[in-house]
């Protein structure tokens, strides 16, 4: 079977923006354009195709990144099957508690349409996302939407993204009016008017540029055309010797500079009264990567650990990255997949990698916005979901078993805030574990734990909505019902300077007695180290907990080593100060002895948790918080107010700038500190504040502080 649409014909991009910039508008447009929706289904009314999440349509935020695909066949050439282009859209949130998502939709994307409010500009979450896809060197298109809404300015906007994201974006439009007078666009390469019009804006029709706009066109169309030129030399030189570029090879430059990050081309609009979308669907055609455009994926060869590549083609071995699980109302449980190299049938079986373990793929899907297209083949460079994978989950490798591959792991943010959850009757007990269960496999950054001694579950997310929905996912999908606790903090403990100690386990009560004795040695881990540069008798698992084993002649056996290590991380787990995680420690056995006949495993797993203990109350403890990143957005009358009340949370304010009329405050503030802010904001300032909030790092907590904490977990 043959691939239906070439590699250079396939685009996968996701939508990224700040919460309520418009991307679901924009996603329905675009739905719309391409012909699979013709309805169009307002947010506030709860109908979009991409949130077909229940809970999701009442808030009206899109939490899962479900992909969905679509054709597209530019405004500018005929309209024919070859020149049909296949996007491959990820939807991603943008409420911050759901970063996860972006992150891992990031991973398998080749490019992204950025969505800014025209009125607001560049907000918080559009600079955690615009990190997040610098990190991932995803390229980028900017569309900056609204420009129809009281206050809109394109200027303001396209002015912030340079100040606040990256200079390097260039603007390829001016808006035609605004406001109530938004009219359409002005294409600064090709220097021509358009205006959107007919049923949804669908007629999009090309005119000379008014008089009045000329002269303002001119002079960006010249600062355009000198952005694309310098990057390429010889272009350059053309240029200044005043020859005139053909629109072609401008072109061919810009979509170069565009995937090499170089160039972040900036676009105007309004999603809701119809006008620019398409314009935009065309860049993503002119200017964002197809798969073919991009490096060897590169991974680790599970057999020997030795690093291997998979260039985009069907031609080499299969190898796959499962990115999002989603219960599908209609087929079961969905696994969404990108497809690196090779290719995949369904009915086949597949190598799982990261669990070296074989998966037998039942159906394949490709989700479109009102149906569920069945595929037989998924090829290099596509995206697709697997249905009846029992044991592959979110960031796994799938691959060929003959040519396996372990494709880097997608990282996730570890759980800043738990709660206590309780089932309210007995039938809800069992449930419960099935559907907490089933909730984690989809969402990493989701986790349960059990409380030792109360043996209460614990359930730890990114923030209170975060929690909200899992819990309210638990009773609409799985029927359970539970009485949930306060959010609790998600402390953590570690240590500040090095220690050692030893423990010597002895029992001696008659038949065979038992002997442990290690010595151990601990200090805060050194991230400056890179986890490849560890000489080989150390072990570290990220940068959380490190294992040293420098014991010579066998004055401990090898055996009785693991049992060593296991003691250690249960004492971490434990903690010593207040019964939070320790973090970050670096732990060396260094010394010991054993017993020839009492000595056992056991023994030796007691005696390094004594040790570590000793050693870590002597290496000055103390306990860590989240910080989070908050931003306030106020009219000035209540400044005072709101810069007073974050001066008594222990705040760090880190600027104050200005956003149209209104006063934007960004500042560091702990956790502890901010529950319920949303409503005491609302509160402080007649209901016209808002905020917005995000982990940012944990911190030592101050002397005081902490001791409260450790009284009251006594
Ligand atoms: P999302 O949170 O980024 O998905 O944003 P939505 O698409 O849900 O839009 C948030 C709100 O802004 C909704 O009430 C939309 O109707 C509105 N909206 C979206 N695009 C535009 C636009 O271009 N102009 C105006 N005036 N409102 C818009």
């Amino acid at each position: 079977m043959e691939r239906d649409y070439p590699l250079e014909k396939v685009r996968n991009f996701g939508i990224i923006a700040h919460i309520d910039a418009g991307k679901t508008t924009t996603s329905e447009r675009i739905l719309y354009y391409t012909g699979m929706t013709h309805k169009i289904g307002e947010v506030h009314e709860g109908e979009t195709v991409t949130d077909w999440m229940e809970q999701e349509r009442e808030r009206g935020i899109t939490i899962t990144a479900a992909a969905i695909t679509c054709f597209w066949n530019k405004t500018d050439v005929s309209k024919s099957k070859e020149n049909f282009v296949r996007f491959n859209i990820i939807d991603t949130p943008g409420h911050i508690d759901f970063t996860v998502e972006v992150k891992r939709s990031l991973r398998v994307l080749d490019g992204a349409v950025v969505v800014f409010d025209g009125v607001a500009g560049v907000e918080p979450q559009s600079e955690t996302n615009w990190r997040y896809a610098d990190e991932a060197q995803v390229p980028r298109i900017c569309f900056i939407n609204k420009l129809d809404r009281t206050g809109a300015s394109f200027e303001r906007s396209y002015k912030s993204i340079l100040d606040r994201l990256n200079s390097k974006a260039v603007r390829m439009q001016i808006p035609v009016g605004l406001e109530d007078e938004f009219e359409g666009v002005i294409d600064l390469l090709k220097m021509k008017m358009f205006m959107f019009e007919g049923e949804m804006g669908s007629n999009v029709i090309e005119s000379d540029i008014p008089e009045k706009y000329q002269a303002e066109a001119k002079q960006y169309h010249n600062e355009l055309v000198e952005r694309i030129v310098e990057n390429d030399e010889k272009l350059m030189n053309e240029y200044l010797e005043g020859k005139e570029i053909p629109m072609e090879i401008l072109k061919k430059t810009l979509r170069k500079a565009v995937i090499a990050n170089e160039i972040f081309p900036v676009y105007a609009g309004s999603a809701l009264k119809n006008k620019g979308v398409q314009l935009v669907l065309d860049a993503v055609v002119d200017y964002l990567p197809a798969p073919s455009d991009l490096p060897p994926v590169k991974g680790i060869d599970p057999r020997n650990g030795e690093e291997v590549t998979r260039g985009p083609s069907d031609k080499e071995p299969f190898a796959a990255l499962a990115f999002k699980l989603q219960a599908d109302p209609f087929v079961g449980q969905l696994t969404f997949f990108r497809v690196y190299s090779g290719s995949v049938e369904a009915g086949s079986y597949i190598y799982n990698a990261t669990t070296g373990t074989k998966e037998r793929v039942g159906r394949m899907v490709r989700l479109q916005a009102d149906q569920r297209e069945e595929v037989k083949k998924v090829f290099a460079g596509e995206i697709a979901a697997m249905v009846g994978l029992k044991d592959t989950k979110t960031s796994h490798t799938l691959c060929d078993e003959a040519n396996p591959i372990v494709l880097e792991e997608i990282k996730f943010p570890e759980p800043v805030i738990s709660l206590r959850i309780e089932p309210k009757t007995k039938a809800d007990q069992e449930k419960m574990g099935m559907a907490l269960k089933k909730l984690s496999d989809e969402d990493p950054t989701f986790r349960i734990s059990t409380d030792e001694e109360t043996m209460e579950t614990i359930i730890s997310g990114m923030g209170e909505l975060h929690l909200e929905i899992i819990v309210d996912r638990m009773k609409r999908e799985f029927n359970v019902d539970a009485n949930v606790g306060k959010p609790q903090v998600a402390y953590k403990e570690t240590i500040t300077r090095e220690s050692e100690a030893e423990h010597k386990y002895i029992k001696q009560t008659g038949g065979r007695g038992q002997y442990g004795h290690v010595k151990i040695r601990i200090k805060p881990i050194d991230k400056n180290v890179d986890l490849e540069d560890l000489p080989k008798n150390v072990k570290r698992k990220d940068h959380h907990f490190e294992f040293i084993n420098s014991i010579k002649g066998g004055v401990v056996p090898q055996e009785f080593i693991p049992p060593v290590e296991k003691g250690i991380i249960e004492a971490m787990d434990r903690g010593v100060q207040a019964g939070y995680k320790m973090v970050d420690i670096s732990s060396e056995l260094y010394d010991g002895s054993y017993h020839d006949v009492d000595s056992s495993e056991i023994a030796f797993k007691i005696a390094a948790s004594q040790a570590f203990q000793e050693a870590a109350r002597k290496a000055g403890p103390v306990i860590l918080e989240p910080i989070m990143k908050v931003e306030i957005v106020t009219p000035e009358q209540f400044m005072g107010d709101v810069t007073g009340n974050l001066s008594s949370k222990r705040a760090q304010i880190e600027g104050m700038g200005e956003r149209g009329m209104l006063k934007v405050v960004t500042a560091k503030v702990p956790l502890s500190e901010m529950f319920g802010y949303t409503t005491s904001l609302r509160s402080m300032t007649e209901g016209r504040a808002s905020s917005t909030m995000e982990f940012d790092h944990y911190d030592i907590v101050p002397q005081n502080v902490a001791l409260t904490i450790i009284e009251s977990r006594k």
